[in-house]
């Protein structure tokens, strides 16, 4: 039944992916001379037209429930405008076509030097014989194992002081919407994507369920910041994170910040499943709503800019990262944040 409905999509977007293909993606790239990446555009198409989708998703049905019932006013439409410029940006292509030049050609060196030294080409169906047999029970098992490295990564970008003030771009919006999810550092990005790129092709996903684990991780982490008050119920919030839980992690003084003795640095790491969280101790299920942002954003704690527009926030992210690297002649004067 459900695996029915899988096929009839896959069947459906494979069509428009096509189309789009023929009708738009291909006679541009001839008519720049770039015949030779026919197959490579082709790929591409299929993201441009998952971005596409999303982008629909989240003006209709995203847009719709910010109206519904917004924890926030909107106040400051300029830095919120500044987030649809990410959000555009990450899922119309621009990020896409960098990795395709910059990760992309690294993998496949690399993979493929490892292949020559002996390395075996696993995958799950490798370590649990039949189990992919089912596309359904191997697309789960694919989408918890991403999901299990994107807690990772993302407990890594707060545990460590020079990826913090990259990720700190993310968390200085204080006008959080649907829009916020790509508001990220470029330089943090490519380090995400160049590890789940490299997952994927150590453990051989297949590409199109690649695209679909993607994409659909990208729609959630839209509606997890989404200026809306919902929560997914006492045990719907344990199953899928929503925007409930994860505006606690991007709550001042508690989100995301090591304290004292007894905290644990933190809460709510956790992209798609909450049970990350639940293993490793860092869950928080809390219905109360406050404001988000870093603590030395308050006027009382210093007020620190991270930048009002895109090139002032990517900026000043490279900047404090810098400050952060032990670069020879400089005491460790480094701070977190
Ligand atoms: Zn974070
Ligand atoms: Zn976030």
């Amino acid at each position: 039944m459900i695996g029915d409905a899988v096929d009839a999509i896959t069947r459906a977007f494979g069509e428009v992916q096509q189309w789009l293909f023929e009708s738009a993606v291909q006679p541009l790239l001839f008519h720049a001379g770039l015949g030779n990446l026919v197959a490579d555009g082709y790929r591409a198409t299929g993201w441009l037209l998952v971005g596409l989708l999303q982008i629909g998703v989240m003006l209709t049905l995203l847009r719709a429930l910010e109206r519904w019932r917004p924890v926030e006013p909107v106040t400051d439409r300029a830095a919120v405008r500044v987030d649809v410029i990410y959000t555009l940006m990450h899922r119309l292509g621009l990020v896409r076509v960098g990795l395709f030049f910059a990760v992309d050609p690294l993998w496949d060196l690399l993979i493929g030097k490892l292949r020559v030294w002996g390395l075996p080409t696993w995958s799950i169906d490798g370590l649990w014989p039949g189990v992919t047999d089912v596309a359904l029970v191997s697309f789960v098992l694919y989408l918890l194992l991403f999901d299990l490295v994107d807690y990772a990564l993302h407990r890594a970008q707060h545990q460590w002081g020079w990826w913090w003030q990259l990720h700190a771009v993310h968390h200085s919006q204080r006008q959080m919407t649907m829009w916020s999810d790509n508001r990220n550092h470029l330089l943090d990005d490519l380090i995400r994507d160049t590890v789940l790129v490299g997952v994927a092709l150590l453990v051989g996903v297949a590409p199109t369920q690649f695209v679909a684990i993607v994409a659909i991780t990208q729609l959630v982490e839209s509606l997890s910041h989404a200026n809306v008050r919902l929560s997914f119920g006492r045990i719907g919030q344990r199953l899928l994170v929503g925007p409930q839980y994860h505006r606690l992690h991007h709550r001042i003084g508690l989100g995301h910040e090591s304290g004292g003795a007894g905290t644990l640095g933190g809460h709510n790491f956790a992209v798609l499943f909450p049970v990350w969280d639940m293993l490793f101790g860092s869950a928080r299920f809390d219905t109360r709503y406050e404001p988000t942002g870093i603590r030395d954003q308050l006027p009382e704690a210093g007020g620190r800019d991270y930048g009002r527009g895109f090139w002032a926030q990517q900026g000043l992210g490279l900047k404090r990262l810098l400050r952060q690297l032990p670069l020879p002649g400089r005491g460790d004067d480094r701070a977190r944040a």
